[in-house]
């Protein structure tokens, strides 16, 4: 057969197809109207991954009944998790020192957004950070380095704690609810007026 001749009996077959509507070509959808049902949708912010060190140092720690996240600042320019150890030691006499159990660096004693490990959190006692008993014995405490009433967290603290209290929210079953601030459990401006509760919140995985 003539090669031409071929091109038109296809083109003809083809066009035969289209007019008895045997072939109806799909109509595309465009992919923005494909949206899953409203309770299958993401989250706005994907869930961040926890740091490699904050895994392997701390998912083989058998953890004990916490019920709150607690975030304090230190109201100190400069601190370290070594630092407040020896206050509360020497100044405050607690014997388990460290009241917190982690501490966020500023940049000025540690390095900045660095998650520094109580003993407390190791040793899973109560903190001596909230001066309530019940958060005490209930509230892991973390406290930022910085005073948040003349400045504000740096964006590594921020990306450490959001890190932190997701990971703590799933290995502690502690709800979003129960991610607080010093000041929702006891009369102090702690964790400072700057301080952004709500992009916290906004940022951490709601569990
Ligand atoms: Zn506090």
């Amino acid at each position: 057969m003539h090669f031409r001749l071929k091109i038109y009996i296809c083109v003809s077959f083809l066009a035969i197809l289209g007019m008895s509507g045997c072939y109806t070509p799909p109509t595309p959808i465009p992919l923005t109207t494909v949206k899953p049902p409203e309770s299958t949708m993401p989250a706005a912010k994907p869930r961040k991954k926890a740091e490699p060190y904050i895994t392997s140092q701390l998912n083989h720690y058998f953890v004990r009944d916490w019920r709150y996240i607690v975030i304090h600042h230190s109201a100190t320019e400069s601190g370290s998790a070594a630092e407040f150890d020896r206050y509360h030691r020497r100044k405050k006499g607690w014997e388990n020192g460290l009241g917190y159990h982690f501490v966020i660096g500023n940049g000025n004693g540690t390095p900045d957004g660095k998650i520094e490990i109580g003993n407390r959190w190791l040793d899973q006692i109560d903190g001596a950070h909230a001066g309530v008993e019940e958060y005490n014995h209930y509230g892991i405490g973390i406290c930022l380095v910085g005073n948040f009433n003349q400045s504000r967290p740096t964006a590594a603290q921020m990306a450490s704690l959001s890190v932190l209290v997701e990971y703590l929210q799933n290995r502690c079953h502690i709800t979003s609810e129960n991610v607080i601030m010093h000041r929702h459990c006891r009369q102090t401006d702690c964790p400072g007026r700057n301080f952004p509760y709500y992009k916290l919140l906004a940022n951490t995985f709601r569990y």
